[in-house]
């Protein structure tokens, strides 16, 4: 704990669903009181909540549903630091932070130190290759919003250059294979065959020009959700056109394409993987902090670390989900109820009150197939688990972003930005072509 003429030091590193939520809450709660210094270190200046990305990869997001740190942290009390964080002394109780370079590698800001009370890791996470050959040299990924850019300036371009070889003979449609059919890949199937149709009506693009395909070791897609909504939703991509190939598994990608276990070669421009995460590597080497198979951070039912001192939430944290034979889901709504708690609890420390446990409600999986439809399930205490689809699912589809949005900017200014969004996207473009 800090002495009493020094401010108690609140650190948290990685301002995602549950790290910038959890900065802003505790800067309006202690930063603006001089209470705690609030320190937030996010290796990137923007923050997009993750599960957008999709849909900046398929470049129908609009730009302003990004937050700047700094301005964001002065309106909130609390401090934003830009860096990556590379390591830590338990004892000195110190994380440092790696130089900031530019993108011709010039360094911007050089390595630096920072001190801590409290420490709260919120990294999140990033996805799993299982170490299959070639993965990591020739797929797309979607775990930060640089990738998702990369892979949106990396399909447009594979637009023009199907669009400029119309009139070959040797022309072939653009393929694009998802490896992984969970909700991310899902998803952005569905927004990928949105594209195609709007830039088919720009006059960029023939429906028939593109080819998605969806590649799955399981044989149904979407495991979180029930058989039934699985079903429904797979009518529907092979309604759009999706190929799917259930029950393959992925054995080596090459630039060529991809091979499964039972010889089969699927050609692939472009290759998207979306198969499972796990907590950066980096994470199994923090100066002896627990960590499981995956990386993450192991935590007790307080979110606290084997370090009493530094929490873990959101994806980089194992926390037990009792009852369920298993850990709490990687989860945005995970993120989001953590972040509350984490808040109260820190709170309750710098007062001297106990930690607050830890309880994961969850409310159901909703999966948005963009324009097409969205299913999932809602759970309730007094219902069971409910299957929606529809207007209805895409609303409380909405509605986890909307939660996000008011923990960070209220009420008021969550009302204005949805407005304005829905007036800029009834007179721009829909999607971004640069
Ligand atoms: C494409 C996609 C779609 C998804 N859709 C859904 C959905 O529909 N519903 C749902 O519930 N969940 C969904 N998820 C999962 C959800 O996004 C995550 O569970 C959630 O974002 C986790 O929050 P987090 O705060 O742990 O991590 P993140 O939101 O990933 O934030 C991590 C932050 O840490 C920063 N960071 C990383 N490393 C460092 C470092 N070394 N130093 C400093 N900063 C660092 C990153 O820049 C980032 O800002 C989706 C995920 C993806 C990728």
């Amino acid at each position: 704990m800090a002495n009493n003429n020094e401010q108690h030091k609140i650190v948290i590193v990685g301002g995602g669903a549950a790290g910038l939520e959890l900065a802003t809450r505790l800067g309006q709660k202690l930063g603006k009181k001089g209470k705690a210094e609030v320190t937030l270190i996010d290796a990137t200046s923007t923050h997009i909540w993750k599960p957008l990305l999709h849909e900046v990869a398929a470049g129908t997001l609009d730009e302003s549903e990004q937050v700047e740190y700094l301005p964001q942290g002065h309106r909130n009390h609390f401090r934003f630091r830009l860096g990556k964080m590379e390591g830590l002394n338990r004892q000195k109780k110190e994380i440092y932070v790696s130089p900031t370079l530019s993108d011709s590698g010039e360094e911007l800001i050089p390595s630096r130190t920072f001190s801590y009370d409290t420490l709260v890791m919120s990294i999140g996470s990033v996805s799993n290759t299982f170490n299959i050959k070639g993965v990591a040299e020739h797929c797309l990924f979607l775990d930060t919003t640089r990738q998702a850019f990369k892979f949106q300036k990396q399909l447009f371009e594979a637009y023009l250059k199907s669009y400029i070889g119309k009139d070959s003979a040797h022309v072939k449609p653009l393929s694009i294979a998802i490896v992984g059919a969970g909700a991310t890949g899902v998803e952005l199937a569905a927004q990928l065959h949105e594209v195609t149709n709007v830039l088919a009506i720009y006059g960029l693009n023939e429906k028939s020009t593109v080819k998605l395909t969806i590649i799955e070791a399981a044989t149904q897609l979407l495991p979180a959700l029930p058989i039934k909504l699985a079903i429904a939703t797979q009518q529907q991509l092979v309604n759009l056109g999706v190929d799917l190939k259930m029950g393959r598994r992925v054995t080596e990608i090459s630039k060529e394409g991809i091979t499964t276990h039972d010889g089969e070669f699927i050609e692939a421009e472009l290759k998207v993987w979306a198969a499972g995460i796990k907590a950066p590597d980096w994470l199994s080497q923090l100066d002896g902090l627990a960590t499981n198979h995956i990386n993450q951070l192991i935590v007790d039912n307080t979110l606290a670390t084997s370090d009493p001192d530094i929490f873990a939430m959101g994806d980089c944290a194992a926390c037990l989900w009792p009852d369920h034979k298993g850990n709490v889901p990687p989860r945005a709504q995970a993120a989001h109820q953590q972040a509350s708690t984490l808040c109260k609890s820190i709170c309750n420390r710098l007062s001297g009150g106990a930690l607050v446990p830890f309880v994961y409600y969850d409310y159901g999986s909703l999966v948005s197939l963009g324009k097409y439809t969205t299913v999932g399930n809602l759970m309730g205490n007094l219902m069971g688990t409910v299957s929606i689809g529809g207007f209805i699912a895409k609303v409380v589809y909405l509605s986890l972003y909307k939660m996000h949005q008011v923990a960070i900017h209220g009420y008021f200014r969550t009302a204005m930005l949805t407005l304005s969004n829905a007036f800029r996207r009834s007179v721009y473009k829909k999607i971004k072509m640069h």
